[in-house]
């Protein structure tokens, strides 16, 4: 065996082994269950597991809210935030979401949060979603990134569309979303 090739195949085997700990909040009331988000969170797990990245629960909270704030909106978000601080990067399952045009699922990054930094690197999933597990592992990938943009790739999880085919992440999304996630402290 040629050095080239041993030094390949090292390279392989050294993958690194990153955690990515996500806490939980679940609204009371809003549709989600325990065991729905943890079937959620293992599919997302075997999606990041492409990347090196283990996906862990941290913490899993289950919060009651007055009935006019289990919807997502920016300002029921930043008061739920404010009222019950809890570590980042964080899953947030509500009942329904008040934007239009309204997403089901919803990443807010570094980017998107400068106006409302309460809520930086969290991931807002309606009781409706689709595909919960995928959407759950497309939205914490732009959260990761600190990014918003798609891919036009067959197959591929930051397609526009969630869906349950797509679930490939490419080499370059794996690098951004490690080196971005470490250097934002969402990785270790
Ligand atoms: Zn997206």
């Amino acid at each position: 065996m040629s050095l080239a090739l041993l030094l390949a195949c090292g390279a392989a085997l050294a993958q690194p082994r990153l955690a990515l700990p996500l806490t939980i909040v679940m609204i009371d009331g809003s549709g989600w269950t325990r065991e729905r988000a943890d079937s959620a969170l293992r599919e997302a797990a075997a999606i990041f597991a492409q990347c090196g990245v283990a996906l862990e629960t941290a913490g899993f909270h289950i919060v009651e809210v007055p009935a006019g704030r289990m919807d997502f909106s920016t300002p029921a978000a930043r008061e739920l935030a404010r009222a019950h601080p809890v570590v980042r990067p964080t899953l947030y399952l509500v009942r329904d979401t008040r934007t239009r045009p309204a997403f089901e699922a919803e990443a807010i990054g570094r980017g998107n949060s400068r106006t409302r930094p309460e809520i930086a690197d969290t991931v807002w999933m309606t009781a409706g979603v689709r595909d919960p597990g995928v959407a759950l592992a497309h939205e914490l990938a732009h959260v990761l990134m600190d990014s918003g943009e798609h891919s036009d790739e067959a197959g591929n999880l930051m397609r526009n569309e969630t869906s349950k085919q797509n679930r490939k992440l490419s080499a370059a999304q794996c690098a951004r979303l490690v080196d971005k996630g470490k250097a934002n402290g969402l990785l270790n």
